[in-house]
């Protein structure tokens, strides 16, 4: 096997590599299972190798992968026309990554600010959050973290706790630069955040008053992951842009700028531009992971899985000392400990089981929705177990 030497060494590896998958499950080079609940990071919510998927890229992948967005794409006005029905959208850009896809909806915002006249348009966004690794978004993010080291930072950005709806209007009533808030409707990486069940209505009627862009990062949420195909159709709370990417493409590279009413009509041709974005291949793909997730009912499942793991983390974990609270929406799930993560990652490796931790405590699962209730009831099994062991380590 090759070592890392040539890589850039960004990553914490672990040292495990897998030569496939099928479903929820990955092989590793020596022919061990592991039980997959993290999907590559919210990724794969088809699992791995869904036939579906498998025959989308195959097929396109023999007849054009791409061919540039200066002609027309069919593929992806179908897609465009699919998400923005689910999503409740008027208008689509795609990119390639979530990153991509929020600056896209930053640059969107900016112009909406200098279309009505403001100079410096701001965008308020949330302390814990997370948007990406590009310059304006790791600007954006609410973890000094990500941000160390990239000074200067993009301005613009006006920081605020999250779930504070008190603290959004105390800037609205002093800062006459602001055009738009950029919120995760639950926090990912910031440790799975379940906001107050009024925080995006809220958020809605604030920007409705004050006439800013309500943008929505459901990277992370989105696709169905929070047991609705986008987290804000929870509360209804509709926003004017809405960001997506990771599970969009199952593993396809893929992200996505959605928009409606004004702000559908903001980008006009040369504001803003992708070579990749929404190419047959990856339009094609995408396509074919809201078909099956559509047909086989998957938004539904997500909602009843994630209330079994759910419960079933708490049966299993009663009684256990040191666990903090067990939160989350629909496959979305995060254990909170009373005491840092550390290695708990390889621990459940050697168990068979990948999961994620998140925040310094917060265990994180993210399985895909295709999981099976033998499955399901492994991951807590597993989890659980996994768990336990760390504490009394
Ligand atoms: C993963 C993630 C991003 C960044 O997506 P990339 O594809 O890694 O650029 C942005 N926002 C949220 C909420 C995410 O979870």
């Amino acid at each position: 096997m090759a070592t890392d030497n040539h890589l850039m060494p960004t990553y914490g590896r672990l040292p495990v590599a897998f030569t496939h998958g099928k479903g929820a499950w990955l092989w590793d080079t020596s022919g061990r299972r592991y039980l997959d609940a993290m999907a590559g990071i919210a990724v794969n919510n088809l699992g791995h190798a869904h036939d579906a998927v498998v025959d989308a890229v195959c097929m396109q992948a023999r007849r054009v992968m791409h061919v540039s967005n200066w002609y027309q794409i069919e593929a992806q006005a179908q897609l465009g026309e699919r998400l923005c029905a689910v999503g409740g959208m008027e208008r689509v850009f795609f990119g390639n990554s979530g990153a991509e896809a929020n600056e896209a909806a930053i640059k969107l915002a900016r112009l909406y600010g200098h279309k009505r006249g403001i100079d410096n348009p701001a965008i308020i966004v949330m302390e814990g959050s997370f948007h990406g690794r590009t310059l304006a978004t790791l600007s954006a993010t609410g973890n000094r973290k990500v941000q160390a080291g990239f000074e200067p930072l993009v301005t613009g950005f006006r920081r605020v706790p999250y779930n504070d709806l008190t603290a959004i209007r105390q800037v609205r009533e002093h800062d006459q630069q602001v055009v738009a808030i950029l919120v995760e409707p639950v926090l990912g990486e910031g440790g799975i955040q379940v906001p107050d069940r009024d925080y995006l209505t809220g958020i809605r009627q604030i920007c409705d008053e004050a006439g800013w862009l309500m943008i929505l990062d459901e990277i992370q949420t989105g696709m169905g992951r929070t047991g609705r195909w986008f987290a804000w159709q929870h509360e209804n709370a509709q926003p004017d842009v809405m960001t997506v990417a990771k599970a969009l493409g199952n593993g396809m590279p893929i992200g996505a700028c959605l928009a409606r009413g004004t702000a559908a009509e903001i980008f006009q041709p040369g504001n803003h531009g992708s070579t990749f974005g929404g190419n047959p291949l990856a339009a094609t793909t995408a396509l074919a992971v809201l078909g099956a997730i559509e047909r086989e009912g998957l938004v539904k499942r997500a909602a009843i899985l994630g209330e079994t793991i759910r419960s079933g983390l708490a049966a299993a974990l009663a009684g256990t000392a040191g666990i903090r609270e067990i939160r989350g929406r629909g496959l979305m799930i995060g254990i909170e400990l009373e005491r840092p993560t550390q290695d708990i990652m390889t621990r459940a490796l050697g168990k068979g089981l990948l999961l994620n931790a998140t925040a310094e405590r917060v265990v994180r699962l993210l399985p895909p929705l295709i999981l099976s209730d033998d499955e399901a009831a492994q991951v807590i099994n597993l989890t659980a177990t996994t768990i336990i062991e760390h504490l009394q380590s």
